[in-house]
């Protein structure tokens, strides 16, 4: 055996085409059966290991690899699929998988969303951890019981086999597995961890059956230590692990996405063969982890990062690495720090990008070799230096060339702009630029008079339809065969329309209703300097769908007015006040790819100054309502609360600096699209947005106590009805919302509003839905 193996947590399953998209979309129309679903699935995974070995890992990961979600895949595999879908024995397992992913019979018959508690809904949707990688929600209850069930796992081993790989399988371990679940029609009292004792004979027999069949290593994830665990859960890991050492396969630990803290000797530990970390955002922790690590233990460093699509530094790994080496005898794992199925496939599809930038990246593809040169870099001993050695030659080159793109990255001038870097300091030294001039109540006063609007004021997110028309001519123009006078007039056209809907409906503050946005982030990152977009950086989100993140390179700087004409068109049709539709810093950080050789609050703050600009440009020309979106700012908090703070402080801070240029008079509102805001009130007053509109309906205004308790200063519109189903609410319905919301928010702060954009629904519905919407509001204001 090598001193030093190289090994991934797991590999991009899309395909380097999205062929796996392409398949499931044509099995889902009824074009594919199941066997060429299978047949495509089986020539991915073939290629992805031979990618893999080609690349000179040691082993092939097997596992991996899903038709939808491999949380999912667990739930098969452990024979517990929920009782609720009614499954019945001639309904294949294929079947079954897409039918607890995407719903069954029932769903479309109640046109609620998932969650609403009716049988045949598909399993919850939640994060994965803070990836934008969404698995389902096992579900769990006193009745569950488990099975060695699903077969496919072993199926893709002997595949692997087949084809003369090493093979490394992986598995979610029972505690992650159990703790991303969650109690669905359960007995009071009932705790999923209840289920340990049962499910952990079942883990057993699967590593014996993997073990017979000749696997050298199991990697077992168990990404749930990397965040402040209860302390039930954190206790029932040696015991559990206890268990499953019994069935004799070397188990490989695998944590990721977070430092260990106070689960790092626990980690080291458990009785397994090997651990592995995360060494880019649990750095600071490696040394620890090689001194508590026993000897004989294995440690996997994830040194690559697996989060990011940058080149690595690979001389800063090496000193990383260094002192483990000493430490572990010569003796260690290289990985990425988790798996890269966070990152698009490959560089080779980037055709068209700048090839400058281009050589600062890797994707998955990319990072396989990039451990590839460490390994030979780390062999040498020498930190490839001084590489002579026969067959050293290539390495040492491949270091040299990263070196150089590294530096070349550092220096360049399209990376640095100093007036950024001046501006930025200039806010630095001024405690005042983050605020407005005024207090709320002082500003509230002055917008009252100039707005003059009813109370209960009604207003939408922001998005009204996107119909065929508006998409048709959006791709047309950026295939170039509409020419751009063309596509301006139908953009405002569109706007004209929906200003006449809204006028019509008798809202109170209009929107221009994004018809020229294909995507909110998109839209403005196209506009500023320091972003690039790539063709194919594809990164799965969920299920068969991808998205494509802008890459910020470089400091973020506006050159023009992003939305201003838009808007000025939209106000000149209507008396009602338009307003302007920004999405903010933090939303346009965490949905892209960040540069990082700056500390991300930094970056923040200078999308906060850009878009800073752009809400005095809109005030310049008039606008009155300006609204900021910041769906995404809850879903930047870090896994471990001990950095909720200062990532909260940053964030708040760059909403703050986006929004502080307007003048009292100027109303700022932002939207989010949650309502857990319990936990971070505090923050979400320090943004001091005059408006805020959240998402409540789905939860019967319930999520809304919290705000009334703590006392939230400022305006709020609650949603009061859901946006995601195609059901159009009564006005009664709607009506009995706003009055639960008076109870606990003072009415005179109160707005009415959908719970976010409108963009994925049809003009029919709109109409109805948003008709009902603005008699609630009437209704709510003969009662007062
Ligand atoms: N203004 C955006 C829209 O209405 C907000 C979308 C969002 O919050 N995700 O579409
Ligand atoms: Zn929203």
């Amino acid at each position: 055996m090598n001193a030093i193996q190289t090994h991934i947590p797991g590999f991009p399953r899309i395909g380097a085409a999205r062929e796996l998209k392409f398949a499931l979309e044509r099995h889902w129309r009824g074009e594919a059966d199941e066997n060429e679903l299978e047949a495509v699935g089986r020539e991915l995974r073939a290629r992805h290991w031979a990618q893999q070995r080609a690349a000179g890992l040691d082993f092939v990961t097997v596992g991996d690899f899903a038709y939808y979600d491999h949380v999912a895949n667990h739930i098969q595999l452990f024979g517990c699929e929920p009782a609720r879908f009614g499954f019945r024995s001639r309904d294949s397992a294929l079947a079954r998988y897409f039918t607890m992913a995407r719903g069954g019979r029932t769903d479309a018959a109640c046109g609620h969303g998932p969650g609403c508690g009716h049988a045949g809904h598909a399993l919850e949707m939640t994060k994965w951890f803070d990836t934008n990688y969404h698995y389902l929600v096992p579900e769990f209850s006193e009745q569950t019981a488990f099975a060695l069930a699903g077969e496919r796992l072993l199926g893709e081993v002997a595949e692997a086999q087949a084809l003369g790989h090493p093979v490394k399988a992986v598995l979610l371990g029972p505690l992650s597995f159990l703790y991303l679940g969650k109690e669905r029609a359960a007995a009071e009292g009932f705790s999923r961890l209840d289920l340990l004792e049962r499910l952990l004979p079942v883990y057993g027999a699967l590593l014996s059956r993997l073990k017979e069949q000749g696997v050298a290593w199991v990697q077992i994830d168990e990404p749930i230590l990397g965040l402040d665990l209860p302390p039930a859960w954190r206790n029932a890991f040696e015991q559990a692990y206890w268990q499953l050492n019994q069935a004799g396969a070397q188990l490989l630990l695998a944590t990721y996405f977070a430092p260990l803290e106070e689960n790092l000797s626990l980690a080291c530990r458990l009785p397994v063969a090997g651990l592995h970390v995360d060494g880019v955002r649990a750095a600071h922790e490696l040394i620890n982890v090689a001194d508590w690590l026993p000897a004989h233990k294995v440690l996997s460093v994830g040194i690559v990062d697996g989060r990011n699509i940058w080149r690595s530094d690979l001389d800063a790994a090496l000193a990383r690495l260094a002192p483990l080496l000493a430490k572990r005898d010569g003796k260690l794992w290289l990985s990425t720090s988790c798996s890269l199925l966070h990152v698009p496939f490959s560089l080779d599809a980037e055709t068209k990008l700048d090839p400058e930038l281009k050589s600062w990246l890797a994707f998955a593809a990319e990072k396989l070799g990039e451990l590839a040169v460490l390994k030979a870099a780390v062999a040498l001993g020498d930190g490839g230096q001084h590489a002579a050695a026969a067959g050293a030659e290539a390495s040492a080159a491949a270091l040299a060339e990263a070196r150089a793109r590294i530096a070349a990255r550092r220096a360049s001038a399209r990376v640095h702009n100093a007036a950024v870097a001046a501006r930025l300091d200039a806010v630095a030294a001024d405690p005042q630029a983050d605020r407005r001039a005024a207090p709320f109540a002082q500003r509230q006063q002055v917008q009252r008079e100039r707005l003059r609007l009813p109370a209960f004021p009604t207003t939408t997110i922001g998005s009204f339809p996107q119909t065929p028309a508006i998409r048709g001519a959006r791709a047309a123009f950026k295939r170039g065969e509409l020419a751009a006078d063309a596509y301006q007039a139908a953009m405002r056209a569109e706007i004209a329309y929906a200003i006449e809907r809204q006028e019509i409906l008798g809202l109170d503050v209009l929107v221009h209703g994004e018809a020229e946005r294909n995507d909110m982030v998109e839209y403005f990152g196209e506009q500023l300097d320091g972003f690039a977009f790539t063709r194919n950086g594809w990164v799965q989100s969920y299920g068969s769908r991808c998205v494509k993140p802008p890459v910020i390179y470089g400091d973020v700087a506006r050159p023009a007015a992003m939305t201003v004409a838009w808007t000025v068109h939209a106000q000149s049709l209507t008396k009602k006040p338009v307003k302007g539709m920004l999405t903010g810093p933090v939303t346009i950080l965490q949905w892209s790819f960040v540069r990082d050789d700056q500390p991300r609050e930094r970056t923040a703050l200078q999308i906060a100054l850009a878009i800073r600009d752009e809400v005095a440009d809109l005030e310049r020309a008039g606008i009155a309502v300006i609204q900021i979106d910041e769906p995404a700012v809850r879903e930047g908090l870090p896994l471990r609360r001990s950095q909720w703070n200062a990532y909260l402080d940053w964030a708040t801070k760059a909403f703050r600096l986006s929004a502080s240029v307007a003048r009292d008079a100027t109303q700022i509102h932002t939207h989010m699209c949650y309502a857990e805001f319990n936990d971070i009130l505090p923050q979400i007053a320090a943004m001091d947005a005059d408006v805020i509109t959240i998402e409540t309906s789905r939860s019967d205004m319930e999520l809304l106590a919290g705000f009334g308790q703590f006392r939230y200063p400022n305006e709020i519109g609650p949603g009061v009805y859901d946006i995601h189903s195609p059901r159009v609410p009564s006005a009664a319905e709607m009506t009995a919302l706003l009055r639960k919301a008076s109870a606990v928010i003072p009415p005179s702060n109160l707005w009415v509003n959908p719970d976010c954009g409108l963009k994925t629904r049809g003009w029919d519905e709109t109409n109805l839905a948003l008709a009902n919407m603005v008699s609630a509001a009437r209704q709510l204001r003969a009662e007062t």
